[in-house]
């Protein structure tokens, strides 16, 4: 690692979210000059994100365990969500990109959370795309299927009455599924992405995602990440919003 990712990454962190929605979103395109790998970070043009909410602000290497991807934040101006797209290789080349559209799951991608499927969903997408060596993981800040955290603690303290995901979130208030999908297209605009190879077991998200006008050229079955912890979630998923879970 050196210190240029570093920098550019802790400037961005200083700047609060309120400032990101106003004048301080730096919208030019990295210049190669400003890559500190060989590896040649995505042009952004500066015209993609206009006209709506979502803005690009900048990009950074990541090294992972899996690869090193390279991780291009955005900030939605009108909700002060901050949102990031990791990708590998060149994506913006008019080839489909295998691609992972990842809401966020604190306890189930960072706190090994074993209730859901999420952290082993993430994984599976990111090794996968690895492998390929050509990829992009959507990862977005709407948790708990779009209720938030603190909802989400809510929610599960129901389920441990008996209560499934779907019931649990209707009691609350809430639909079953109240996640946004349209701030994927100026992301992927941004990115110069044409179309998608999806890695989802939800036929609902290949509609939704046709629906804001992306081009889905393939839906590939992807892991499920089955437990005993998470089985009837699972098995919840599959009968109440028409998850495709073969091995269930
Ligand atoms: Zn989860």
């Amino acid at each position: 690692m050196t210190a240029k990712p570093v920098t550019e990454q802790f400037r961005t962190e200083q700047l609060g979210t309120e400032q990101l929605a106003t004048e301080q979103l730096n919208t030019e395109p990295p210049s190669a000059e400003q890559s500190a790998t060989d590896q040649p970070l995505i042009s952004v043009p500066p015209e993609a994100a206009e006209g709506t909410t979502c803005r690009y602000v900048d990009s950074c290497q990541l090294p992972t365990r899996f690869a090193t991807f390279t991780l291009h934040g955005f900030a939605d101006t009108q909700n002060h969500k901050e949102h990031v797209v990791l990708t590998l290789g060149d994506v913006g080349d008019g080839r489909p990109v295998l691609s992972r559209v990842h809401s966020e799951c604190l306890t189930g991608d960072a706190l090994f959370s074993l209730r859901c499927d999420c952290g082993a969903q993430l994984e599976a997408a990111l090794e996968r795309i690895a492998q390929e060596g050509r990829g992009a993981v959507f990862y977005l800040r709407q948790e708990g299927r779009g209720i938030g955290l603190l909802n989400k603690v809510r929610a599960y303290q129901l389920q441990d009455q008996g209560l499934d995901t779907v019931e649990a979130n209707l009691q609350l208030g809430f639909a079953a599924d109240q996640r946004e999908y349209s701030l994927l297209k100026p992301m992927a605009k941004a990115l110069n992405i044409q179309s998608l190879q999806l890695m989802t077991n939800n036929p609902r998200k290949v509609a939704a995602l046709r629906a804001i006008g992306l081009t889905v050229v393939e839906r590939i079955p992807h892991s499920t990440g089955k437990t005993d912890h998470n089985e009837f979630y699972l098995e919840t998923k599959k009968n109440k919003l028409g998850h495709y879970l073969d091995e269930l």
